[in-house]
């Protein structure tokens, strides 16, 4: 006991060039389809889409 392997180095993940653009809030939306009917709102909504990270997001109309 007390014995500290330290061979487990944290590995990071690849960080896309621009991406940190996206971690302060800055996302490049794109959108990828417009009217979509959402059941769950009953409502038209449009989906973005970030074109570096890839994160989606919905927009009411
Ligand atoms: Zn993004």
């Amino acid at each position: 006991m007390g014995d500290v392997i330290p061979f487990a180095k944290k590995i990071k993940p690849p960080v896309l060039k621009g991406n940190t653009l996206c971690k302060r809030g800055f996302h490049r939306w794109e959108v990828i389809k417009d009217q979509q009917f959402d059941v769950k709102q009953g409502q038209l909504i449009t989906v973005y889409k970030c074109t570096r990270c890839g994160l989606t997001k919905n927009e009411a109309r």
